[in-house]
């Protein structure tokens, strides 16, 4: 069924499932209302605008099974790894092992927000000493201790050196509860000096020759592990198959970002583009279907712009926005408040990155997990941040502060001075925790100012 593309409540979007599947419900397993996410306890969603696709629909539930999918994988004796911090790498090595699932514990940062802290997730960290002074990932100390959230992985990994203190203190927190943990290093990026062997890695930033043999040299590590864990060996062959479907992801979503903030009117909102961007980084436990997902939303979003149709006014101002927002609120207010999104730099701007399949497999995922933009300085992630506005034309930039997080207290000004040398658009510094209602009209006010002040100068 066809239909005018716009933003629903989870009540409008269950009599619409209702009309849609009458007769049989979605051509996938995980498909269901909305609404029974909502009874199960993830509470948020009672507050949210979602998009009236079928395509859409698929996404939130592919996302919102992903803890059923986890509990399958384990029953059916597949082996679970806990990737944490890495955000895009140690899955693709993962997912070249059939009997291997990878997923990222840091997820949890979520819960506090999807669940309206019903979980108590942040006070069971509180109780442990990783009291709010932390970011939101200190749910996932909850998560490990409730073991509620998702079953404990069989291999913990976790990359070190290069980390925000933030994640080393809870990783470290975790280890001492006794979960162990690989832990692989990762070194600060830096540019290359005058008459060392240079290398570009994926999104164009450059690294030194050896920073790279580094990485590799601490990935050969974890690939002994998964020999250990899959009883297998993990061979190049494999792990070129894994890149290959990896960049059908990343190709896929390039497509969709492409669509989703050039296109006038917007074809997609803001927050369906949130959840399908954090697709990259572990596929949601499922490389394959991760594809099918997004096939389906780039399709319906093509549809949308060669009709000329989207789901807000053609005049909403053009946002770029930076940091994942710890409320996904956040993002239907952008758009309330006469926005729409227009680029993103969500942290994980390297697993959106193509990976290199002209290189021997181990020495591409060295360069893919060295572009991280946390792994380099603020400068090189703002002048990355600066070049995405101007590709998608972005007419106003919001950086939302992450509460507690160690980077946020410098990093946000450093890139505002960045941004504000090389262009003029209107710059917004905000916070965003992780239930936003009791800040909702600060935080609508200052979005708005942001749109008007942009307005102004078109
Ligand atoms: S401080 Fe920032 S980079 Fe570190 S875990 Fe929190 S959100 Fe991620």
């Amino acid at each position: 069924m066809t239909c005018k593309p716009a933003r629903l409540s989870l009540c409008q979007w269950d009599q619409r499932y209702e009309e849609l599947y009458a007769s049989a419900p979605p051509p996938y397993p995980y498909g269901g209302p909305l609404c029974t996410h909502a009874e199960d306890g993830d509470q948020r969603l009672t507050k949210l605008l979602f998009d009236n696709s079928e395509a859409a629909l698929r996404l939130w539930n592919f996302l919102l099974s992903e803890e059923d999918r986890l509990q399958s994988a384990r029953d059916r004796g597949k082996k679970l790894v806990g990737a944490m911090k890495d955000l895009g790498t140690v899955p693709v090595m993962a997912y070249a092992l059939p009997e291997v699932v990878a997923f990222y514990p840091d997820g949890a940062w979520w819960i506090p927000c999807v669940m309206e802290l019903s979980a108590g997730l942040l006070s069971i960290a509180d109780r442990m000493g990783i009291d709010e002074t932390f970011c939101p990932v200190r749910a996932m100390l909850g998560a490990f201790e409730t073991q509620a959230h998702f079953p404990i992985p069989d291999l913990l990994i976790c990359s070190v050196g290069a980390t925000c203190d933030d994640f080393s203190a809870i990783a470290q927190r975790l280890a001492g509860m006794g979960h162990p943990i690989l832990w692989w290093e990762i070194p600060h990026r830096r540019f290359p000096e005058a008459g060392e062997e240079a290398v570009t890695l994926p999104g164009g930033l450059q690294a030194p020759r050896s920073q790279v043999e580094v990485v590799r040299t601490e990935l050969e590590r974890i690939k002994s592990a998964f020999k250990g864990l899959a009883g297998v060996p993990l061979t190049d062959e494999m792990l070129e198959l894994s890149i290959t479907k990896t960049n059908e992801v990343r190709r896929l979503l390039d497509r969709l970002r492409y669509y989703a903030y050039t296109a006038t009117p917007c074809p997609l909102p803001a927050l369906e583009m949130l959840i399908a961007e954090m697709l990259a980084i572990h596929f949601c436990s499922d490389q394959d279907e991760c594809v099918r997902v997004l096939e389906q939303l780039v399709e319906e979003v093509r549809s949308r712009v060669i009709e000329g149709t989207g789901v807000l006014p053609e005049d909403n101002v053009r946002v770029f926005w930076v940091n994942p927002v710890a409320d996904l609120r956040a993002m239907n207010l952008l758009e309330d408040c006469g926005g729409r999104l227009c680029g993103t730099e969500f942290l994980f701007c390297h697993a959106l990155e193509p990976i290199p399949e002209d290189l021997p497999p181990m020495e591409a995922l060295a360069c893919s997990a060295l572009a991280d933009p946390m792994v380099g300085s603020a400068a090189d992630r703002a002048a990355r941040i600066l070049a995405e506005i101007k590709r998608f034309g972005a007419e106003a930039v919001a950086i939302s502060r992450i509460p507690g997080a160690s980077h946020c207290a410098t990093e946000g000004t450093i890139i505002r001075d960045y941004l504000q040398a090389s262009m003029t658009l209107p710059i917004l510094e905000i916070e965003i925790p992780p239930i936003c209602d009791g800040m909702a009209a600060s935080i609508k006010n200052r979005l708005r100012a942001l749109v008007e002040t942009a307005r102004s100068q078109r």
